[in-house]
C-alpha cells in the first residue's frame, strides 16, 4: 500500500495530531545532520547498503521525501564507490530537480556546488575535476554514452525517478542494461515511487526491490462537488479559504505550466490587497523555467509566515518541499504527444491519472496530517482518469531517441530491449523524418549526415539546419538562431505593459522572419557590451540572452571540433533563410487566407501568432516555415520565416516539385509548388525497411 490514504478519506491512522506537532516543530530546528538522520532511509541505511554490496542493480522504492534523491549518492560515495578518480553519477528526467538537489547536497556536505558536488544539464556543466557527485539529466548520461559507451567514468549510477518514465530513462534503462551486463564492476541503482517497482526488477532479471518504511500522515480528500468551470478561480478561492480559516500549515498548488502557475499567483496577491490587514501570505511559484534563485526560495521560510507554493507538476515528485499541509489539485497536466500521421509535437492539457492524482495528495502529509482539496469531481477521479500516465516513449516524437540509438549501433530498433516499446508508427514516422533530413539512408541506415547531426545536443531539425549553415557559409549566423531558440522566449511583454514591449520590440523587428529578428536581437545585444540594461529597456529578457550567449560559445566550440569552418555571412540574410528552410521544410505552410495557413504536406491548417513580424509585411507571403505549432484555442505557428517556393522544391525534393510551365502560366510566372504524396513515400519507407528485414 502507498501508505497515503489518498482516496479513502482520512486514511492511514498513524502518529496522532499532538505528537505530529511535535515532530514538525523540531523539524524546524534541527541542524544538517539531524534532518538527515531523520529521513526514513537513515533508518534502513546498513540494509540498504548491504543489498547493494551483494547485488549489482537493485530497485529502490519509497515515497517521495524519504531520502532517495539526496542521500543514495552520499551513502554511495562514503561507501567508496567513487574510489579510483570514478564517479557517483545521478540522473534526474527534470532539470530543476538536477540542479536544485545537486545544491542541496552541495550545502549537506559542506561543499562548495560545481566541485565535489556537481551538476550537468543540457549546455550547463557545473562539474569538474574533484567532481564525485554528479546530478544531470538523464539526456546528459544518454549522450555521454555516446562518446563513453561503457560510462567508465562511473562507479555507480542512481537512476532516480524511473517511475516518471521519461522518453530518456526509457532509452536509458536498455542502454544501462547492455553497459551493466559488461561491466561488472559498476553498481545500477533504480529508484521508483511505488509505481512500477515490479516492472523494473523483471526488467533487469528479477532483481532486488528494497522498500524504505513510509513515514506519512492520514490526508483527508475532499472531491468538488461539481465540475469545475474555471480551475484558477476556484483554486484561488480555495487558497484564500484556507489561509483566512484553517489552521497553519503552507499549501502547495499543482497547476498545469508557467501561464497559469503565474496568474494564480498573481490573482492571489491581488484579492489579498483587497483585504484589509489580512495575515501575511508568502505566494511562490515554481516551475522548470523559473530562475533558480527564485526557485530556491520555495525551500526557505522559518515557518512564521504562511507559504502558498504553487507549481507545475514538478512538485510532484522530484521536489519535497517540508511543512506542506494542504495541497489543491487542479487536476490537469501538460503533456508533449506525437501526432504520428501529421509528424508534429504538441504540448496539451490532459486530464491527470489517478497515480498523479495520489501522488499530488500524498504532498500534504508528509510532516503531519493534512488536506487534499481536489477541484474534481469523485465521479471524474474514478471513471474519467487512467490509472496511470502512459509513458512519454509510447506518446512523443521519437527522431531524437531513433537518431542516438542508430549512433550507438541499434540496427533494428524494432529489437531494442525497451521496457515499454513504443508503437510502430511512429518509429516509422520518426524515421522518415529523419530521412527526409538526409540522417538515413534508404534503408535505414545512419548517413554522414545524420552521424553529424548526433554529435549536436539538438533536436534532429536545429542539428540540420547547423549542418547546411556549413554548406551556405553562414556558420555564425545560425549557430546564433539556434542559441536564441534554445532559450526561454527573449522577448517580453509584461502584462499591462503590453503596447510598451511593442513598440520596443518593433525597432528590430525583421517582418520576413522571426528567426532573423532573433539574430537581430542577438546582434545588438552584442554590441551593447551585453548589457542588461539595454535588455531591460528593450524589454528583451536578459537572463535568457546571457543563456544564449553561453549556448551560442557551446554550439561554436561543439561546431569547430566537427571541423566546421567558422563563417559569417555578414548581410547575406537569403542564405540565413535558405539554411532555415533546409531544417523545417517538414514545417512548410502555403497561405491560404490573410492569417490563415494550410500545411503544405497535410492540409492541416495553422494560424500565424498575432506577435508575429509577418504582419508588418504588406501582404502575406504565399509561402512561409515554422518552427513549431503551438496549440491554445486552435493551432499557431511560432517562429515563423518566409522562404522562396524554389528553396523548398530544392532542399525538400522529396515532398516539393514545382509544377509544370502551364500552370506557371497560369499563375502568372510565379514559381508554384506542389506537395509531393506523403503517403507514397512512407510507403517507399516501410519498403526500404522491408526488404532490409528480409535481407537480414
Ligand atoms: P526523495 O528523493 O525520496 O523524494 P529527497 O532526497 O528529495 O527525497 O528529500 C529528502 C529531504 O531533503 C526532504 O525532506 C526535502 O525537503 C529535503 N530537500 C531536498 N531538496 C532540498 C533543497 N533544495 N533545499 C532544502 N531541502 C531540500
Ligand atoms: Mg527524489
Amino acid at each position: 500500500s502507498t501508505g497515503q490514504g489518498a482516496d479513502s478519506g482520512s486514511g492511514t491512522g498513524g502518529i496522532g495530531d499532538a505528537k505530529a506537532a511535535a515532530v514538525s516543530e523540531f523539524a524546524q530546528q534541527k541542524t544538517i545532520k539531524q534532518q538527515r538522520e531523520f529521513l526514513p532511509v537513515f533508518s534502513v541505511r546498513n540494509d540498504l547498503m548491504q543489498v547493494i554490496r551483494d547485488h549489482q542493480v537493485v530497485i529502490v522504492v519509497g515515497e517521495t521525501g524519504s531520502g532517495k534523491t539526496t542521500q543514495l549518492t552520499q551513502y554511495l560515495c562514503e561507501a567508496g564507490y567513487a574510489n579510483g578518480g570514478r564517479m557517483i553519477g545521478c540522473t534526474q528526467p527534470r532539470r530543476v530537480a538536477a540542479t536544485s538537489v545537486a545544491a542541496r547536497v552541495a550545502t549537506e556536505m559542506g561543499v562548495k556546488l560545481g566541485q565535489e558536488v556537481g551538476y550537468s544539464i543540457r549546455f550547463e556543466d557545473r562539474t569538474d575535476a574533484s567532481t564525485k557527485i554528479k546530478y544531470m539529466t538523464d539526456g546528459v548520461l544518454l549522450r555521454e554514452s555516446l562518446v563513453d559507451p561503457d560510462l567508465s567514468q562511473y562507479g555507480a549510477i542512481v537512476m532516480d525517478e524511473a517511475h516518471e518514465r521519461s522518453l530518456n530513462t526509457d532509452v536509458l534503462l536498455g542502454i544501462l542494461k547492455r553497459v551493466v551486463a559488461g561491466r561488472r564492476d559498476l553498481k545500477l541503482i533504480i529508484t521508483s515511487a511505488t509505481m512500477n517497482a515490479d516492472k523494473f526488477s523483471a526488467f533487469f532479471g528479477e532483481v532486488p526491490c528494497f522498500f524504505i518504511p513510509g513515514r506519512t500522515f492520514p490526508v483527508d480528500i475532499m472531491f468538488s462537488k461539481g465540475p469545475v468551470e474555471d480551475y484558477v478561480e476556484t483554486a484561488v478561492r480555495q487558497i484564500l479559504d484556507i489561509h483566512l480559516g484553517s489552521p497553519p500549515g503552507d499549501i502547495l498548488v499543482f497547476m498545469t505550466g508557467q501561464d497559469d502557475v503565474e496568474t494564480t499567483c498573481e490573482v492571489v496577491l491581488e484579492r489579498l490587497a483587497q483585504l484589509e490587514d489580512p495575515a501575511p501570505l508568502n505566494v511562490l511559484p515554481i516551475y522548470s523555467q523559473l530562475p533558480e534563485e527564485r526557485q530556491r526560495l520555495v525551500f526557505e521560510g522559518d515557518g512564521s509566515v504562511r507559504k502558498c507554493i504553487v507549481a507545475t507538476n514538478i512538485a510532484e515528485t522530484s521536489l519535497t518541499v517540508d511543512g506542506i499541509v494542504y495541497v489543491i489539485d487542479c487536476g490537469f497536466y501538460k503533456l508533449k504527444t506525437y501526432d504520428p500521421r501529421h509528424g508534429m509535437d504538441m504540448l496539451l492539457m490532459y486530464p491527470i491519472s489517478q497515480a498523479n492524482a495520489n501522488q499530488r495528495a500524498g504532498r500534504a502529509g508528509r510532516t503531519q496530517p493534512g488536506t487534499c482539496y481536489r477541484l474534481y469531481t469523485e465521479n471524474a477521479y474514478r471513471h474519467e482518469m487512467l490509472e496511470s500516465t502512459v509513458p512519454e516513449i509510447q506518446r512523443t516524437n521519437l527522431s531524437n531517441a531513433v537518431l542516438l540509438l542508430k549512433s550507438l549501433g541499434v540496427r533494428d530498433l524494432l529489437e531494442f530491449d525497451f521496457l515499454d516499446p513504443p508503437p510502430q508508427a511512429n518509429i516509422l514516422s520518426s524515421m522518415y523524418q529523419l530521412w527526409t533530413l538526409g540522417a538515413l539512408d534508404n534503408l535505414g541506415e545512419l548517413t554522414p549526415v545524420g552521424r553529424a547531426m548526433s554529435g549536436f545536443p539538438l533536436d534532429p531539425t536545429l542539428s540540420k539546419m547547423l549542418i547546411t549553415s556549413n554548406e551556405l557559409a553562414c556558420t555564425t549566423e545560425i549557430a546564433t538562431v539556434v542559441s536564441m531558440l534554445s532559450v526561454p522566449p527573449v522577448l517580453m511583454r509584461p502584462r499591462g505593459r503590453e503596447e510598451e514591449a511593442d513598440t520596443a520590440h518593433e525597432r528590430f523587428s525583421v517582418p520576413e522572419s522571426d528567426h532573423l529578428t532573433l539574430l537581430y536581437v542577438f546582434r545588438l545585444y552584442e554590441s551593447n557590451r551585453f548589457s542588461d540594461a539595454w535588455c531591460d529597456k528593450n524589454f528583451i529578457n536578459p537572463r535568457s540572452m546571457r543563456n544564449a550567449r553561453e549556448v551560442r560559445d557551446q554550439l561554436l566550440d561543439l561546431m569547430r571540433k566537427a571541423r566546421m569552418d567558422m563563417r559569417s555571412c555578414g548581410n547575406d540574410f537569403d542564405l540565413v533563410r535558405k539554411a532555415i528552410c533546409s531544417a523545417y521544410f517538414y514545417h512548410a505552410a502555403k497561405m491560404k487566407s490573410v492569417e490563415e495557413y494550410v500545411n503544405m504536406r497535410t492540409g492541416k491548417p495553422c494560424r500565424l501568432e498575432r506577435s508575429s513580424g509577418i504582419f508588418r509585411l504588406g501582404s502575406p507571403p504565399d509561402y512561409i516555415v515554422y518552427h513549431e505549432l503551438v496549440m491554445t484555442s486552435r493551432e499557431y505557428m511560432r517562429g515563423v520565416t518566409v522562404v522562396e517556393p524554389s528553396w523548398l522544391a530544392t532542399l525538400g525534393p522529396m515532398f516539393f516539385k514545382v509544377v509544370t510551365m502551364e500552370n506557371r502560366l497560369r499563375s502568372n510566372y510565379r514559381d508554384h509548388l506542389e506537395a509531393e504524396s506523403m503517403e507514397r513515400e512512407l510507403e517507399r519507407a516501410r519498403e526500404a525497411a522491408r526488404i532490409r528485414q528480409e535481407a537480414e
